[in-house]
């Protein structure tokens, strides 16, 4: 599980060029901007500060983050091509963008737990996939 030694796949498509991109070295990256008029800093990438309204510039966001709360998805999203149950997770990322993301962990997450945002290959109708999950960090506070 988690990212494939090396780099990943370059077949691999990914699934919203907003959120990440694959770097010619198989590296992942995860999107977003930086408002050039306020500073805030937002997810996915876009043309304009959804706080101001300014321009913003693509930047690469820091994959560190903490849960804000977790739940557990039941129900089959053809869309999602992750066969549930799994975990779905609110993180706040150390840059301050907040995502929701997906987590196949096995152990629960929980809120303040550390995750690592990393991508996720998974087999869609037309080839690999490439999408994100939040990943635990070290070790569960019991
Ligand atoms: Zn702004």
């Amino acid at each position: 599980m988690g990212a494939a030694e090396g780099g990943l796949d370059s077949s691999a498509k990914v699934l919203d060029g907003r959120r990440m991109e694959i770097t010619g070295d198989g590296a992942f990256a995860l999107l977003g901007i930086r408002c050039l008029s306020c500073g805030a800093r937002s997810h996915p990438a876009r043309r304009h500060c959804p706080s101001c309204g300014g321009p913003a510039e693509v930047t690469q966001l820091s994959t560190a983050g903490e849960v804000i709360v977790a739940t557990v998805a039941h129900t089959a999203r053809a869309e999602l091509l992750i066969q549930p149950p799994y975990q779905v997770v609110l993180v706040r990322l150390s840059d301050g963008p907040v995502l929701k993301l997906p987590s196949l962990a096995s152990r629960p997450l929980r809120a303040g737990d550390a995750i690592t945002v990393e991508p996720l290959v998974l087999a869609g109708a037309a080839g690999p996939v490439v999408a994100m999950q939040a990943c635990p960090v070290g070790s569960f506070r019991e």
